[in-house]
């Protein structure tokens, strides 16, 4: 089969073909009906040598975003039928911590310790033509949806979804959220704000397309993310604080502007990897101000987000490429010229 793999630190990734995976025992063996292509994927072939190869193997397929028809059942692989449609749930964990028991393998404590990895961040993910998922446990049913429009709320809509909702409690009437970088997660974030919370929401970015993009998807207000953001910001509000910032960039320009904007009881969101970092401290921050770093999503949240794009009210902005057009997807990925989600369709 064919499959997209970084082979080579610091080069581009390639196609090249590959056995066809066999399904072990309480496996499943998918093929695959679209894969979206993440910044965090840019992240890890960014990394040093050194860096890369003691978290991760040579050759690696990408893609930890993943849709599919289940094919192959392995021995005891049960909850699943040959023919179904279904989504990946990507941060795998043990099955059996406190963590995971909650549905949270996001959080799983033992992950680590017994070397289970995500699909394309660790192991071969789902750009190719076949993937093996772990466990039944780690499928979703697609009941109906479009599996290319859908594929990224496995990761561009849970990892926003998780992070809002854990600001859900201050996002009342009244509130401001402020989404910086409106690209593959944050343009579903946007619609997951305006979904979930009356809030005023904010987008910033550096480039004027997404900010156009970022209105079209329901936000208020769009703004130039620069030097002049914090003082559009405090015109379009009357105040010069906002109730929670969620950052999909996270360099230190982004994190020096969204903890200018904190006020007394506000939350800080850090999404994006980038590497910027910042203080905390009794008096260094606005009083019982909350920086947070999540990740991903639970398996529960994966569900409710799939719910909310059968209801209509999240749809992901999509751009196809092929297999073999998938290096140009990362390429334009780096770029940042995308519309929303580059989708990979085998
Ligand atoms: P993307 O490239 O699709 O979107 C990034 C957006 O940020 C683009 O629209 C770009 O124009 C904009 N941007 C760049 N510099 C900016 C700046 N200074 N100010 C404002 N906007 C700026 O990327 P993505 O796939 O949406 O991923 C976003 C980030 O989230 C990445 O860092 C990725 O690694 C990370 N991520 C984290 C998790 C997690 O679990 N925490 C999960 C997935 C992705
Ligand atoms: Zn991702
Ligand atoms: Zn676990």
């Amino acid at each position: 089969m064919k499959a997209l793999q970084y082979v080579e630190v610091g080069a581009p990734p390639q196609i090249r073909e590959v056995p066809t995976p066999e399904p072990g025992p309480g496996q499943v063996r998918l093929k695959v009906t679209a894969a979206g292509a993440c910044h965090s994927d840019s992240f890890v072939m960014g990394l040093p040598e050194d860096e890369y190869l003691a978290s991760y193997p040579l050759p690696m397929t990408l893609g930890h975003e993943g849709v599919g028809i289940v094919d192959k059942l392995g021995d005891g692989a049960e909850g699943v039928s040959v023919g179904d449609a279904v989504a990946v749930y990507g941060p795998w964990g043990c099955g059996t911590c406190y963590a995971c028991a909650q549905g949270k393998e996001n959080y799983c404590e033992r992950a680590a310790e017994l070397g289970i990895r995500p699909p394309g961040l660790g192991i071969d993910g789902s750009m190719a033509e076949y993937m093996i998922v772990d466990s039944p446990r780690h499928l979703v049913q697609l009941d109906g949806l479009d599996p290319v429009d859908n594929v990224a709320l496995t990761d561009a809509g849970l990892t926003p979804y998780h992070a809002i909702k854990g600001s859900l409690g201050k996002l009342g009437p009244g509130s401001s959220a402020v989404v910086i970088g409106t690209g593959g997660l944050g343009h579903v974030a946007i619609q997951v704000l305006r979904a979930l919370t009356p809030a005023t929401v904010i987008a910033l970015d550096v480039a004027q397309e997404k900010l156009d993009l970022a209105k079209e998807v329901g936000a208020h207000h769009a703004f130039l993310s620069d030097a002049s953001a914090k003082d559009e910001i405090t015109r379009a509000l009357g105040k010069p604080t906002v109730t929670a910032v969620f950052d999909f960039v996270t360099i230190q320009p982004t994190i020096d502007l969204a903890t200018s904007l904190l006020g007394v009881e506000s939350d800080y969101v850090i999404v994006g990897v980038g590497a910027g970092t910042t203080q905390v401290g009794m008096l260094a921050r606005p009083y019982d101000a909350t920086i947070r770093s999540p990740y991903w999503g639970s398996r529960g949240e994966l569900i409710e987000v799939l719910q909310l794009a059968r209801a209509g009210l999240v749809n992901v902005e999509t751009e196809r490429f092929s297999l073999d057009e998938a290096p140009e997807a990362y390429h334009r990925l780096h770029e940042g010229t995308l519309r929303g989600r580059a989708v990979i369709v085998p």
